[in-house]
């Protein structure tokens, strides 16, 4: 998952903000003025970062032309009456805004918008040359996107829920088409090779007499 940084002097705020994306899966740096963030960003790999406007030391324009160097997504946080904030914000090169006060879902939304237009966005897995997005129901091959069906689909994000577990056929077949009895097994194993052929990978193992497994 991606990593950001959440540069805000206001403590309260920078919590709320930390907390939402760490239970989104984000992984989080803080700081609490422009100085350490300028020292964050000079030292870390960071995929986004939620930048306050009014810092402590250095401001958040002032952060700006670091940040348009190193090319990293930003967001602004911007107060509710500051129209020439966001305006001057967005001509200096943030990717986007939040007004405070925000609420949770807005963030993570804008934060997940921003991730995936600057390509950003990190793959929950990666093996091989495939990469899974669970939340977009997406997979990559060699970055090129692999069309599966929803049930294909369904079954892939439960063997990757569940790597390195052996599963049941039958156990796939009750979660993935919703069947309370152990008929017609045949159908996972057709669609367990169709994903391998579609995939191009020999992670997902066969377990003798019982099921699956994915290797990754
Ligand atoms: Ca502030």
């Amino acid at each position: 998952m991606a990593k950001i940084l959440i540069i805000e002097d206001e403590e309260p705020i920078r919590e709320l903000v930390k907390l939402n994306l760490e239970m989104a899966g984000y992984e989080t740096l803080v700081a609490a003025d422009g100085q350490e963030g300028l020292t964050l960003i000079e030292s870390h790999d960071i995929d986004l970062i939620i930048l306050d406007i009014m810092l402590p030391k250095l401001d958040g324009y002032e952060l700006m032309p670091t940040i348009n160097k190193k090319n990293i997504p930003t967001i602004m946080l911007t107060a509710k009456d500051g129209l020439m904030d966001k305006v001057k914000g967005l001509e200096m090169g943030a990717d986007d805004y939040i007004t405070k006060p925000f609420e949770a879902i807005e963030l993570l939304a804008r934060v997940k918008s921003v991730l995936r237009r600057t390509g950003k966005e990190k793959a929950n897995i990666t093996f091989d040359d495939i990469e899974i997005f669970l939340d977009q129901r997406k997979v990559l091959k060699g970055g090129q996107e692999v069309e599966l069906t929803y049930k294909e689909f369904s079954l892939l994000q439960i063997l990757v829920e569940n790597r390195g577990v052996a599963m049941s056929r039958e156990k796939l077949l009750e979660i993935v088409w919703g069947y309370d009895f152990p008929g017609n097994t045949r159908t996972v194993d057709m669609h367990i090779q169709r994903l391998r052929n579609k995939l191009g990978t020999d992670r997902i193992k066969t377990i003798y007499k019982v099921g699956y497994r994915l290797e990754a």
